[in-house]
């Protein structure tokens, strides 16, 4: 794990917000090449969620809101964490995180026999980021972040139905920042306060529910598998009653197998993304307090109801965290895999598999010597022509050799690397060198566009 926070951070895929300032807890920003794996994630999102689907729309809502939308959702009342106060340093924790106060109580040896009394009683802490609308902080003015985007499609639950022609069943798609006043932030992107999430509801005739529960379950895990996640590091699993939120007829997860959180920093399956029945609750809830009747005209039946909604949602950042993990690997350049033109990198070499769809760069260009004009001549022309066609982000790099160019594409995932070599002056080909094999093939160069839209199709 520490090897990923590195990497993220000198490779500019992830910083810690503020860094110059000492940082803020649990809030992070995305370097260039973490945008754009970001950007990778989402829109492979929104294509399987949305584009590819009939039956599935878009929305963007905005973060704040009504307060009476957090009312109605329950989020005021509920949305809390039990909160317990270190009475020694006035440090906090949730009193449901046993193992860091075990280990917080060992950071007070003076407390000696006394530690029983070191921790005040158990409040309840509303995680809601507050705020006030126009330039008067009182009570009636106050909003909130939203914690959540799900609300935001639930208000215009109305809007949708009469501004497009969609039937149940049907979803409506969004993605967008949520915050979440952690009391305790950890494990990098993993709990964190300013996120981005992926939700979708999709409202379903009563009845159907537990059907569309299960589809969703499926789809959901299939989206991690088809981008290459490990068959063996995620899992389904439902939720116990207990710990589900209390309008939900039920809830599962999708479970990655974290390389932290176990115990002694063992691995530990846990939350990637939830997907949750949420019945009827959302909308009935808003029908009170708006006075708005929130419900489905069925013209099979003739009869209206107020749709059930299943909801798979998942954090951008977590879905990252996931992918920088999994694909994650170093390997010694020793045996087999080291190739001629592999010459120079004697290290081993840290390789992340991610699928070509998420890869922050997608073909890296070299001229074998950066000192020979005609060379740096001919790979600068491929790379614009690239640059255009494929409409992605190509990368051209003519520092140091060729070995440590590619241990430096490789570090980022970058699955192609072309190199112009001086038989590319006289055939007009060049080397193609794929990440995961390290095998090199050579390539027409008027068949580059056609080798690459196949490959990252
Ligand atoms: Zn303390």
């Amino acid at each position: 794990m520490e090897k990923i926070v590195a990497l993220c951070k000198r490779r500019g895929f992830i910083f810690q917000n503020s860094e110059i300032y000492g940082g803020v807890n649990g809030i992070w920003d995305l370097g260039p090449l973490g945008v754009a794996l970001a950007n990778n994630i989402k829109k492979q999102w929104w294509e399987s969620m949305v584009l590819l689907r009939d039956d599935v729309i878009g929305l963007d809502s905005s973060i704040l809101s009504h307060p009476r939308v957090w009312e109605a959702s329950g989020h005021l009342r509920s949305f809390t964490d039990p909160l317990v106060e270190c009475k020694i340093c006035h440090e906090r924790f949730r009193a449901d995180h046993k193992k860091e106060i075990e280990e917080h109580t060992k950071t007070h040896p003076s407390a000696g026999s006394g530690q029983a009394d070191a921790w005040t009683d158990v409040k309840h802490f509303n995680l809601m980021f507050k705020t006030f609308v126009g330039p008067i902080e009182d009570d009636r003015n106050k909003t909130y972040l939203r914690p959540e985007t799900a609300q935001g499609i639930f208000i215009n639950f109305e809007n949708v139905l009469s501004s497009s022609r969609v039937k149940i069943p049907f979803g409506i798609a969004q993605i967008g920042k949520g915050f979440r006043n952690e009391i305790t932030t950890s494990n990098f992107l993993f709990r964190v306060r300013e996120f981005e999430m992926m939700e979708l509801e999709f409202f379903v005739k009563p009845g159907t529910d537990s059907k569309w529960f299960e589809y969703w379950k499926k789809e959901r895990l299939n989206w991690y598998l088809n981008l290459g996640i490990k068959k063996e590091n995620i899992k389904l699993t439902n939720l116990p009653k207990e710990d589900v939120a209390h309008y939900s007829k039920g809830t599962s997860e999708i479970w990655y197998n974290w390389p932290f959180g176990g115990a002694q920093g063992k691995p530990w399956f846990g939350e990637l993304e939830g997907v949750a029945n949420r019945g009827d609750y959302d909308l009935i809830q808003h029908s009170k307090l708006s006075g708005r009747e929130l419900s489905y005209y069925d013209e099979e039946s003739k009869k209206r109801y107020v749709p059930y909604v299943v909801e798979p949602s998942v954090g951008v950042g977590r879905a990252i965290l996931a992918f920088l993990i999994d694909s994650y690997s170093e390997e010694n350049p020793s045996a087999s895999i080291r190739q001629a033109q592999d010459k120079g990198s004697g290290q081993d070499r840290v390789v992340l598999k991610l699928h070509p769809k998420l890869s922050p760069i997608k073909v890296a260009v070299f001229p074998l010597l950066s000192n020979k004009l005609p060379l740096a001549k001919m790979a600068r022309a491929i790379y614009d022509n690239l640059k255009k066609s494929i409409k992605d982000s190509i990368a051209f790099d003519e520092r140091g050799n060729i070995g440590k160019r590619y241990y430096s594409q490789d570090e980022i995932g970058t699955p192609f690397c072309i190199t112009v070599d001086f038989q590319s002056l006289e055939d007009d080909t060049v080397t193609i060198r794929d990440r995961d094999t390290t095998k090199q093939e050579r390539v027409k160069v008027k068949n580059l566009i056609n080798y690459f839209n196949d490959k990252l199709k």
